[in-house]
């Protein structure tokens, strides 16, 4: 497959063709190249691929085969010129933030990302660079905390666990009235099948490929997508000198993960959608943040810019922590962990694991309420999910 014929292709076509070049073996399916170093024919080959005057792989630190097959297909699906791929989504974090800013530098956060990526940001306090935290839903507040200094404006949409949305068109529009300042969206929830952040004004996405690009729940990764030319200048730089690399046998996960992704992300979102439209009609359920729903506040931006509405659901039941608890130790298809973007159905109480390290007081003002369970809805079948869920919730229906 060479890249002229992937021209014009759209999405699903991209997943499973790009990024993929066949060895000298033929092979259908991509190989994985386990190998730390590559050779070279002679000392003036080595010497001119370590002088970077002629291509080739030298050390799987910054360049492997595999590795580069997934960050090409990525790159694809997002509509951005480069990908480089990281261990992890936090490391992807790491590099964005070492790569771009420098002390006296200030950034600008909406409030509800990530929890290790607001503790990520915090921490560079040390280093003199500057966070601050805004409601990523009012594009004022990210107006009015831009200072001449910020270099960086950072969001995540829709939000865990509430799905809260960030307008990223209009944060984008802020961040480029201000000179050599840059919008990174963390595209985690959505992935490049249900919403394309570059397409409307963001410079660089942030994945954990940890959820849904895996999809299975198996391998820790990261990536970042943005112009080649950042990639190579900011971000490879430091990649290349602090290691921070995916393993080509992730890559390799991925890179087949990939290929169902548009799928998975259709179905994930069907079931999610029953789901948190049958959970509107419990009387067990005082309120569901999903979306798709129109009881959703932001659902209309919700349909302008994305394509689907994603696999996270999250409810609060009626009876604080305590109810909380008890639905998630009576369902039996959902798994109790605090990952996301599985196959297999996943249960969290977001105040006492995720969010569990905040205050009382700034998970209060983030909406993490006692009552509130956040739901990974997994590919299993959607009424099996729905009786399991009933079966929880049955103790505390007394409202009807
Ligand atoms: C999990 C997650 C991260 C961190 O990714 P890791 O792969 O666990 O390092 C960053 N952002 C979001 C939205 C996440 O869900």
């Amino acid at each position: 497959m060479t890249d002229d014929s992937l021209e014009n292709c759209g999405l699903d076509t991209l997943a499973t063709h790009a990024g993929s070049r066949r060895s000298p073996e033929r092979e259908n399916s991509e190989p994985v190249f386990l190998t730390s170093s590559f050779c070279f024919d002679s000392a003036a080959h080595a010497a001119a691929v370590f002088a970077g005057e002629a291509d080739g792989n030298v050390y799987s630190r910054f360049t492997n085969p595999t590795v580069r097959a997934f960050e090409e297909r990525l790159a694809a699906l997002e509509g951005g010129e480069a990908c480089l791929a990281t261990a992890s989504g936090m490391s992807a974090i790491l590099t964005l933030v070492m790569g771009l800013l420098k002390s006296g530098d200030h950034v600008v956060c909406s409030r509800s990302v990530f929890g290790t990526t607001t503790g990520l940001l915090q921490s560079m306090a040390r280093f003199g660079i500057e966070t601050t935290f805004v409601a990523g839903a009012d594009p004022a507040a990210w107006a009015a905390a831009v200072t001449p200094r910020t270099r960086l404006l950072f969001l995540e949409t829709p939000s865990n666990p509430l799905t809260e949305l960030v307008d990223i068109a209009a944060v984008a529009a802020i961040a480029h009235a201000q000179a050599d300042c840059l919008l990174a969206v963390d595209n985690c929830f959505c992935t490049p099948a249900l919403q394309r952040p570059l397409a409307l004004g963001a410079d660089i996405i942030i994945h954990s490929a940890t959820k849904y690009l895996d999809g299975q729940g198996r391998c820790v990764g990261g990536a970042l997508v943005g112009p080649a030319k950042l990639i190579r200048e900011k971000f490879f730089p430091f990649l290349r000198a602090a290691g921070p690399s995916m393993s080509p046998f992730n890559a390799w996960v991925f890179l087949k993960g990939l290929e169902t992704l548009s799928l998975r992300m259709r179905a994930h979102s069907a079931s999610a959608g029953a789901l948190a439209e049958w959970l509107q009609a419990q009387p067990a359920v005082s309120r569901v943040h999903y979306p798709g729903l129109t009881s959703h506040p932001q659902h209309v931006l919700a349909r302008r810019q994305q394509t689907g509405f994603g696999g996270i659901v999250s409810f609060e039941v009626e009876g604080g922590r305590q109810a909380a608890w008890q639905v998630i130790d009576r369902v039996r298809l959902f798994a109790i962990t605090g990952n996301l973007g599985d196959t297999r159905s996943i249960i969290t109480h977001p105040a006492s694991t995720t969010h569990g390290r905040l205050s009382a007081e700034d998970r209060m003002n983030a909406g993490i309420v006692e009552g509130l369970v956040r739901l990974s809805v997994g590919l299993e079948e959607v009424e099996d999910l729905r009786r399991d869920l009933a079966t929880a919730l049955a103790p505390f229906q007394t409202r009807a």
